[in-house]
């Protein structure tokens, strides 16, 4: 969905960045005892991968802790997990620092890198050190799958396919559900001929109001944009003037989020009369893949649309 990749600039949130992102969160996060568990829920330290930076994720948890945020995870792919040494003794400081439990990311993409060994002894590690109703896997549909292929070391996306289409065939629909795999960001690009398309006209009746303005399930990226939902690519502003973000957002120098809080027609119509936007051909899998094609189609044109952060993401589809 964010487009990750190691080809990124080698960019790092500073700590003094992190502290006024967090400070300000602090103010509008649910107060209680972090018993809730979820996706949805808490505050989850993510990347790209944060623990190829252990030290600022460590002080990351440090600091959540002392503003007093509840439900504090941590996502991974567990490329780290090469020994359960290693494992245990990295995932006891960060619960020493205040953390509450970990997120393991399982999904067929994770496997082309990661050996599925790696991703059980994060799991198991996770289970003893924070407990099983602390160890979130992401997604439960995909562990199961490659749980019951046995799958062993890492494996390329077209084996995948081929294993399940030979023993779980209704598993790859249920799997590609889109509560699963939300049809956004790279996937439409890497994985659009498996889906259904259709014409522009059958999304530009849509308008985001809600997403960009929900107040539930929000990123932060290292750039400190405010990212709307699973909206990447799109910026409400600075994370550190929250305040200011939650008062609202003026829209006067924002023609683009206007446009999306229009409908999506407003951006098509954008795009074409202004940046000569062609709708594709081969057609669109979901409103956020025209949304995106349209959006990157402007920024590989100007420079003009603040709210189009981080450019980078649009160079990495
Ligand atoms: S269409 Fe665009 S603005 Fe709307 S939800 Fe999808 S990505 Fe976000």
């Amino acid at each position: 969905m964010y487009a990750c990749s190691p080809r990124w600039s080698n960019h790092w949130i500073s700590i003094d960045d992190l502290s006024k992102v967090l400070r300000g969160l602090a103010k509008f996060f649910p107060r209680g005892d972090g018993s809730i568990r979820g996706v949805n829920y808490g505050l989850h330290l993510t990347g790209g991968e944060p623990f190829l930076n252990f030290d600022l994720l460590l002080r990351g948890v440090e600091i959540a802790e002392h503003y007093g945020l509840c439900a504090k995870f941590v996502e991974t792919n567990c490329f780290w997990c090469r020994d359960m040494e290693t494992v245990r003794e990295r995932l006891r400081r960060l619960k020493d620092a205040g953390l509450d439990g970990m997120l393991i990311s399982v999904n067929p993409f994770v496997i082309e890198h990661v050996p599925f060994e790696n991703i059980e002894r994060g799991i198991r590690g996770s289970i003893e050190i924070f407990g099983v109703r602390n160890t979130l896997v992401y997604h439960p549909a995909f562990y199961e799958q490659l749980t019951r292929l046995n799958i062993r070391g890492k494996l390329s996306f077209e084996d995948y396919l081929a294993k399940m289409l030979r023993t779980d065939p209704e598993g790859i629909t249920a799997s590609f559900s889109p509560y699963i795999l939300l049809p956004m960001g790279r996937l439409p690009y890497r994985l659009g001929h498996l889906y259904r398309r259709y014409p522009a006209r059958r999304f530009l009746g849509y308008s985001c109001l809600e997403e960009l303005t929900r107040p539930w399930h929000i990123h932060v990226d290292c750039y400190c944009n405010y990212i709307p939902g699973y909206c990447a690519g799109i910026s409400l502003g600075d994370a550190r003037k929250l305040d200011e973000i939650v008062q609202g957002v003026e829209l006067d120098d924002k023609p683009i989020l206007e446009a999306l809080a229009k409908g999506l027609h407003e951006l098509y119509r954008l795009a074409v009369e202004e940046y000569g936007y062609r709708e594709l051909k081969e057609g669109y899998i979901s409103k956020c893949h025209l949304c995106l094609d349209i959006r990157r189609h402007i920024v590989m044109n100007t420079d003009e649309y603040k709210e189009l952060q981080p450019r980078e993401f649009y160079y990495r589809l």
